[in-house]
């Protein structure tokens, strides 16, 4: 199955995150230690990934790819 994966040094950490929204497996969450939810970026729980692509259809910096 593809992975997905969200190249933080891409992602604009915003806090309504469009790719975290278009999931439909809450699989996009915040990595911890942000000074706001989604401060740090966002990471993909692989377990809970179907492999859709919503989330990389979804995010206007195209900070999420397939592997
Ligand atoms: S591929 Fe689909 S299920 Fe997986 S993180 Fe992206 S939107 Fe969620």
């Amino acid at each position: 199955m593809t992975t997905y994966h969200i190249d933080l040094s891409i992602c604009d950490r915003s806090p309504g995150c469009p790719a975290r929204r278009a999931c439909p497996q809450g699989a996009i969450v915040p990595v911890e230690g942000g000074a706001y939810p989604g401060g740090a970026g966002y990471t993909v729980i692989e377990e809970r990934c179907t492999g859709c692509g919503a989330c990389m259809r979804a995010c206007p910096a195209r900070a999420v790819s397939a592997r």
